[in-house]
């Protein structure tokens, strides 16, 4: 689409090379063209930072390949495995993988991409990347999934390590799986080396509160976004959407904080329940293979339906799905109910369309790779905790994931402030401040 070219000629090359190369990847380009839009202003400052953009846009490397498996009726199957290292600069790739059947090289490019500024922003020494393979794990039984698992990390074996590249878990992937995975890996080098994955099982090395550490960090980054606001948790009412780790995790710590959540959702459908979703309830149910309906009819006040979870009225909803859950029907319902914030757990799931009706409708947004980098920051404390044969306590682990947060925070505020003039602009504040400190790394390292 030339009408939405960037008006910068460097900016305009590296745009129509990202076009030219992958003609196809829709999630990649909307990224990547958001992320040109917010660094124009950073490049009239630091003109220095313009001749690192296009290596920028273009992954390090992608590594694609087979992955055989034996199902349990005996039937050899096939799926595509992948590993997308997106940019090394401040540190080893570091990102999740992601099981779904809709994974492929344009939705890991794009997340891959957007991990390089969300691992910036947390101030640790990560570098970006992505990875994944297109199964449906849920349609896999246990036995099915480790050998998938096995044969997975026997191929992404030779391409990670501590200091190399450092996987953990994503949609689909949990500690269970990273457990798996980390196995065959530690069976295939043939020593211990838990820095080479994160999300493992706590008994493997895995972190205090790595599990909570996603949806905590997005109710700490939005408790910072209402207060710019004068407003706080206590007494909101917040739908917050998805039923897994980061959805039930973020709900935990809006009762925590006073909140209550009035709605929830999963992949089959949405609840609303005025008085209070019960988290316990709502996990156990979930946890036996239940969907938030099988929940709704345990309780007497909640209404289930099969449209969005953000539909009713709210004050703060925390997308905390997948990619796309939010289009521009439901930004306008947000605007039209008077929510006050909108902060993503997810990665992606507010559409470029609905982020302009929520900023049009005064609407304040927390883009995911700000909101949710309680999940990698600590994945990095992980790091930090295997490298150093320590264990930090849960206390001392929330400790420096609300100062991580807190710090992504200021660091996308004041950006927005200085290169957007508007303190409020999160998204483009995010992206410039990213930018900003894997611009410097890369500047300084050479052109390599
Ligand atoms: N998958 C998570 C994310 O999207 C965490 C990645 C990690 O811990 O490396 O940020």
């Amino acid at each position: 689409d030339r009408t939405d070219e960037p008006e910068n000629v460097v900016l305009r090359e590296v745009w129509r090379d990202v076009l030219r190369r992958d003609p196809h990847q829709a999630f990649f380009h909307a990224d990547v063209r958001a992320m040109l839009r917010s660094i124009g202003p950073v490049l009239t400052e630091h003109p220095e930072y313009t001749d690192v953009v296009g290596r920028l846009c273009e992954p390090e490397r992608i590594i694609a390949f087979r992955v055989p498996w034996t199902d349990d009726a005996g039937h050899v199957r096939v799926n595509r495995g992948f590993r997308v290292q997106f940019n090394s600069a401040l540190g080893p790739y570091k990102g999740g993988l992601r099981f779904a059947p809709t994974v492929d090289l344009d939705v890991l490019k794009f997340l891959g991409f957007e991990q390089v500024f969300k691992n910036a922003l947390t101030g640790q020494d990560i570098g970006g990347g992505k990875g994944g393979a297109d199964v449906d794990p849920k349609t896999l039984s246990p036995a099915e999934l480790m050998r998938f698992c096995q044969s997975f990390a026997t191929e992404l074996a030779s391409h990670v390590g501590a200091a190399v590249d450092v996987p953990a878990g994503d949609m689909g992937v949990g500690s269970r799986e990273v457990g798996w995975i980390y196995g065959q890996y530690q069976r295939l080098i043939g020593y211990h080396e838990p820095g080479a994955f994160t999300g493992k099982p706590a008994v493997l090395g895995g972190s205090a509160l790595r599990p909570e550490a996603t949806g905590y960090g997005t109710v700490y980054f939005t408790q910072r976004m209402l207060a710019e606001q004068s407003r706080d948790l206590d007494g909101a009412r917040v739908i917050v959407s998805g039923s897994g780790n980061v959805a039930l995790h973020a709900m935990d710590k809006v009762i925590a904080s006073g909140g209550t959540v009035v709605g929830c959702s999963d992949s089959r459908g949405s609840v609303a329940e005025p008085d209070g979703v019960d988290v316990d309830l709502l996990r156990e149910v979930k946890g036996q293979g239940g969907s938030v309906a099988d929940y709704a009819g345990k309780r007497s006040n909640a209404q289930t339906s099969e449209g969005s979870a953000f539909t009713q009225e709210c004050d703060v909803a925390l997308p905390c799905a997948t990619q796309n859950e939010i289009g521009p029907e439901v930004a306008r319902a947000l605007v039209g109910n008077g929510c006050w914030a909108v902060a993503e757990g997810a990665n992606g799931p507010v559409t470029p369309e609905a982020r302009e009706i929520l900023r049009e409708g005064g609407v304040a947004f927390g883009p995911g790779k700000a909101a949710n980098a309680g999940g990698v920051g600590v994945s990095a404390l992980e790091m930090q905790q295997a490298a150093g044969r320590e264990r930090w306590s849960a206390e001392e682990v929330d400790e420096r994931l609300a100062t991580i947060m807190s710090e992504a925070y200021d660091r996308a505020r004041d950006a927005a402030e200085r290169y957007h003039g508007d303190p409020t602009d999160l998204e483009n504040g995010a992206n410039a401040a990213g930018f900003l400190r894997v611009a410097e790394a890369m500047t300084a390292l050479g052109v390599v």
